[in-house]
């Protein structure tokens, strides 16, 4: 092979891979698709009012925390249920538990909208019941207002 054959299959080899290279560039390039715009169902709008009636809702601060180990909140349908998964403990108007077992937390909740027809919210009974999964004791020492004053 003389030189000027060496340099000839070199350069068609550069040239070659640079074809290939182009070739397999267009090939990832996705080609545009049809698709049906969604539209999310309609939901029924809640009234984001601050609850009512529950004053005394939120744990001392050193319970007031995020919950760092593994949590499952559950929603259950009626207030019978509700007993049933915790524990048949029956407090009048009970809205929802706390069980911590192993490092983890179930927290089971009435219906949201069970919860705003008793003055309260979801979001105030999560806060609550992470308290309880932080340690905060079933009889609520050093409960605080909701409210920030
Ligand atoms: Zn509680």
């Amino acid at each position: 092979m003389t030189n000027t054959q060496a340099w000839i299959t070199l350069v068609a080899g550069f040239a070659l891979l640079a074809v290939q290279q182009v070739y397999s560039q267009e090939a990832i390039v996705p080609k545009p698709v049809a698709t049906i715009p969604y539209r999310p169902p309609a939901v029924p709008a809640i009234n984001p009012q601050p609850p009512a009636k529950p004053r005394w809702t939120v744990p001392p601060a050193q319970y007031d925390r995020t919950f760092n180990g593994p949590l499952l909140i559950t929603v259950v349908s009626t207030s019978d249920e509700l007993k049933q998964r915790c524990f048949n403990f029956n407090t009048p108007g009970m809205l929802g538990c706390a069980q911590l077992y192993a490092g983890k937390c179930e927290i089971f909740l009435l219906p949201d909208e069970l919860i705003r027809e008793r003055g309260w919210t979801t979001g105030l009974m999560i806060r609550h019941e992470i308290g309880h999964c932080n340690g905060w004791p079933g009889d609520h020492p050093g409960l605080r207002d909701h409210v920030e004053r």
